[in-house]
């Protein structure tokens, strides 16, 4: 990998893995990338991390799908029982002809016997824009519901809860890069050294130039190095943590009062309410002492500009809304929105999820967040897609079923098919035996993906798709950029397009739809998004990214966004206080120890495409947990050693590493390993205003797998 610079050509795209959006150079000889170059992106300027430079080759691993897909009628009962290498006794090849009839037409069957409300849809935030606009018209349009969602459920969902709410508006406020305006950041629940690491970089580089970099995160991690202060919190004590720091503010007269009075309301409520949360009282709860919490205060509401970024750690919580209003009343009161070095940015995971939410693939709002429960929105939308043949149905009023409601109501019949892209449910759901139970459940189930992955194991029709590399199409990065996605290769076999799967599919569930290329589908969601105002498909082939809001068709876009006001009735943010509210699973006699999962730097989510890269696999080839030195000693385990974890969902046995970053009662577990899932274990309960699962807090037992 990487060890031979001889190559034919080379082709501009992005890296297909983390929302940082890095613009790559893939140097292709014949028809394979022989190796990958970070390019002056706006959000990289040449940098790349370990993923992006050397996780390219799982595109040209022998397991890729290469023909249509049909289970076999004397196939074994369906489970998680497929060898994605070794696939001939459960599937057969099919035409491309004969896999699209019987995957369109199962799916039509239900919607005719049972109602289009028992199919449901799941996307992806790896595929393009177009990809994504094109999945939710499907369901939209076909299915007439909203039963249609994706992985941002699983990650910032209750972050854009509580900016659509507190904001008006999902995305960040401010690029990463902005940090370079800044002197203070905070960086909470976050740990991009290992998940953003390009935008960890302009972290590093903003602490040397002198900024304060506040970290916290109830695990260490090694951006504490760069730290002015590091706060390892107890998990789950988010609120308590802010309120306090916000009380400080309060009582110190610290805050903004003239950005307050001209930009937001509910001041006076947010300010009577914290005072129950003083330092002192919140010590114990949060475990950072009382002088800490006021020193935080002090350093972030006395910067001259500050911003706050944040990850999973804040919005994987059934209190992530919570959490979230949280930071955005403490940029509020501080002032710390809408100037250079300024802004509030959840830091997205996946290379398009900020896309795909804005393209629509969410069950409660249409394209560019426009609500489905307006019927003006809705009879925009339906009088578009009825252009150019496009059939002409009035569009479902009421908000659709989230990931984890989808597979609630396929467990009680309510949904009997599903139309999966690019999405892993049997690895990636909360309490994932329950998922995969619903899977094997579902009468029909239609797999697009470029692996026969675990939620392929349980598919009816698997239709092969192209790679990112093997595609056009455009991406939104965390920043709001924009980027244009080339093919650089082709796919391998007969495997096509997801673009071009959507439309066969479409056209044989009626739905008249006759696009021959992503600009056609581009130049229709311009219609109805203005986020993409003066943002052309012939810019981005020239420009390769545009930020939005973009102003002007020669304005690269705008890196910071709400200076004059909010785009709320009013123009103004609102603080809306927060309470505290316990985790769902607490630890007790049973299960005394808390786990928390998440990614490592060399594997990405469910581990599809990264566990097929060499040298990401050879780095990282192991199933593996983290613990406390001293809680090793007590099990009597050595590092390296097996331990067995178990939750009121299920156990698993896996190899466990010393870390001291991690406190004496949690584990630390990544969920990228099938052979150890991670969301065995983790619980499906939910946040209430964004459903996002907790998978960032279970009550476990940590064992010595030798003991019985
Ligand atoms: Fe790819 Fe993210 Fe790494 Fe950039 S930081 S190279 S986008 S994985």
């Amino acid at each position: 990998i990487g060890d031979s610079k001889d190559f034919d050509h080379e082709v501009e795209s992005i890296c297909p893995f983390c929302g940082v959006g890095c613009q790559v150079s893939l140097k292709i000889k014949g028809d394979r990338v022989k190796y990958v170059e970070g390019i002056n992106g706006p959000a990289n300027e040449g940098r790349l991390c370990v993923k992006g430079r050397f996780g390219f080759d799982y595109i040209h691993h022998d397991h890729r799908l290469t023909k249509p897909l049909i289970r076999r009628e004397d196939a074994p009962a369906k489970g998680l029982n497929v060898d994605p290498g070794n696939w001939g006794d459960v599937f057969r090849e099919a035409s491309w002809e004969e896999a699209l009839d019987l995957a369109a037409g199962g799916l039509a069957k239900l919607k005719q016997s049972h109602g289009g409300a028992s199919v449901a849809g799941f996307g992806s935030a790896k595929c393009t824009n177009e990809e994504a606009y094109l999945f939710q018209k499907l369901i939209r349009q076909g299915f007439g519901h909203n039963n249609v969602d994706h992985c941002t459920r699983l990650c910032h969902a209750s972050s854009v809860a509580a900016l659509m709410e507190n904001v008006g508006s999902g995305a960040v406020t401010a690029t990463f890069n902005e940090i370079e305006n800044a002197d203070v950041a905070i960086v909470i629940g976050a740990n991009p050294i290992e998940n953003h690491p390009v935008a960890a970089t302009y972290f590093k580089q903003f602490t040397k130039r002198g900024g304060k970099l506040i970290v916290m995160d109830p695990r260490g991690q090694a951006l504490k190095r760069f730290a002015s202060h590091m706060l390892q919190f107890r998990p789950g004590a988010d609120v308590s943590m802010l309120n306090a720091i916000m009380h400080v503010i309060v009582e110190e007269g610290l805050y903004d009062q003239q950005y307050i009075d001209a930009y937001t309301e509910n001041w006076e409520a947010e300010r009577a309410h914290l005072k129950g949360f003083s330092p002192e009282k919140m010590a114990d709860i949060c475990g950072i002492d009382a002088e800490t919490l006021r020193d935080v205060a002090r350093v972030f509401a006395g910067g001259k500009a500050g911003m706050i970024f944040w990850g999973m750690g804040v919005s994987q919580h059934i209190h992530g809304t919570d959490n979230s209003r949280c930071l955005i009343s403490l940029a509020l009161m501080t002032g710390h929105v809408g100037r250079p070095g300024t802004g509030l940015h959840p830091l997205r995971g996946q290379n398009n999820v900020q896309g795909a939410s804005d393209a629509g693939l969410i069950p409660m709002f249409l394209p560019d967040m426009q609500t489905v429960v307006s019927d003006e929105v809705r009879s925009k939308f339906a009088d578009i897609w009825a252009r150019d043949g496009g059939v002409n149905e009035p569009l479902d009023p009421n908000k659709g079923l989230t990931v984890t409601e989808i597979m609630d109501a396929v467990h009680t019949g309510d949904i009997r098919g599903m139309y999966v892209l690019g999405e892993n449910p049997a690895m990636s759901d909360p309490d994932v035996a329950h998922a995969r139970d619903a899977l094997a459940k579902l009468e029909h189930l239609v797999v697009q993906d470029i692996f026969i992955t675990e939620t392929a194991n349980y598919a009816d029709v698997i239709l092969p798709a192209a790679a990112f590399a093997e595609k056009s199409g455009t991406v939104t990065n965390t920043n709001r950029q924009v980027q244009m996605g080339r093919p650089a290769v082709p796919p391998p076999g007969e495997a096509r397009a997801d673009w071009w799967i959507e439309v066969e599919l479409a056209k044989r569930l009626g739905l008249g739809w006759s696009y021959t290329h992503p600009s056609e589908v581009f130049a229709e969601m311009k219609l109805t998004m203005k986020s993409f105002d003066n943002i052309s498909w012939e810019r981005l082939e020239n420009e390769n990214a545009v930020t939005y809001p973009s102003l002007s068709p020669t304005d690269p876009g705008q890196p910071i966004v709400f200076g004059d006001g909010f785009p709320r009735l009013d123009g103004r943010a609102r603080f809306t206080p927060a309470d505290l509210i316990a985790p769902d699973d607490v630890p007790d006699a049973d299960y005394p120890m808390i786990l928390t999962t998440g990614r490592q730097l060399e594997h990405w989510h469910t581990g599809s495409m990264t566990r097929r890269s060499k040298v990401l696999d050879s780095v990282e080839p192991e199933a593996n947990c983290s613990l406390h030195p001293s809680t090793l000693r007590k099990l009597g385990v050595a590092p390296g050693g097996l331990v067995r974890l178990t939750t009121k969902r299920g156990s698993i046995e896996i190899m466990a590493r010393e870390d001291r970053a991690v406190a004496p009662d949690m584990v630390f577990l990544p969920f990228a390993f099938v052979e150890a899932a991670a969301n065995l274990l983790t619980n499906s309960a939910v946040d209430p205003f964004g459903k996002i699962p907790e998978f960032k807090f279970s009550a476990v037992k940590v064992e010595n797998a030798k003991d019985q």
